[in-house]
């Protein structure tokens, strides 16, 4: 308050009387930020007189000291401004770096859900030699319930897609055979078999290697059998090269 009245005796008591007045509506411009904004500013404090009329103290503010608040609250309201700018900026980048994240998750779940899906032939680089619903006194059927694939002893035999290994073992004229429950629902089977490489209840990838090919069971010499069913179980054959077909696979 550099300029409210300095008190002296040459003062009237009339005079203090105003002074009460003057500092009534000071208080209140105080209220506006205003009085304590010129109260810091030493510049200010300086620039600031009080001209005694002997009526009402009028305070003057020079030009120069209305620039520099005018500069001053420019100059907050352009920084406010563009700090708001920035964080709306920040704020657009970081939904659009989640957005980003979340497209490349969806992507990499997608590439691995095609890769589980993708299926392939239980034989590499081989022909189906004996084809679905041939007939040969071979089958006790009368009528071959799966494909036969040309392959010599020892030749890697792999899951036609993923599923889980629902049962291993002597299958009779199948010899040793694997069954498989795949991931859409269905059953492969492979017969004949020398090795069987993996156990119940394992699950197996696309192309996982299960075992090796054989000439075991009901066979006149070593190929790999195969079978699509609905079930587990002997009989619920469906075409197996159909299957596959759904699948991408031509065989
Ligand atoms: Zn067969």
């Amino acid at each position: 308050m550099a300029f409210m009245y300095a008190t002296g005796k040459h003062r009237k008591p009339g005079r203090v009387k105003r002074t009460t007045v003057q500092a009534a509506g000071v208080a209140a411009l105080t209220t506006t930020g205003v009085v304590g904004t010129l109260a810091a500013s030493p510049a200010l404090a300086a620039d600031n007189s009080v001209e005694d009329t002997g009526l009402t103290p009028v305070i003057t503010v020079s030009d120069t000291v209305a620039e520099q608040i005018d500069a001053q609250a420019e100059a907050q309201l352009v920084a406010a401004r563009q700090k708001a700018a920035e964080e709306a900026a920040a704020k657009v980048a970081a939904e659009e770096a989640k957005k980003e994240r979340e497209a490349q998750a969806r992507a990499a779940r997608e590439a691995e859900r095609k890769r589980l899906n993708a299926f392939v032939a239980p034989i590499a680089h081989s022909y189906v030699s004996t084809g679905y619903k041939a007939s040969s006194s071979l089958w006790s059927s009368g009528s071959h319930t799966g494909i036969d694939f040309h392959a010599a002893s020892g030749t890697s035999v792999h899951a036609v897609g993923s599923g889980t290994v629902v049962s291993t073992g002597w299958g009779g004229a199948y010899g040793n055979q694997i069954v498989i429950r795949m991931a859409d629902g269905m059953y492969t089977q492979y017969g004949h078999l020398s090795s069987i490489g993996v156990v119940v209840g394992q699950k197996v990838l696309s192309g996982q290697q299960i075992g090796l090919s054989g000439a075991t069971g009901n066979v006149t010499g070593p190929h790999l059998h195969f079978e699509a069913r609905t079930t587990p179980e002997y009989g619920s054959d469906v075409d197996p090269i159909a299957y596959l077909r759904q699948h991408g696979v031509n065989v």
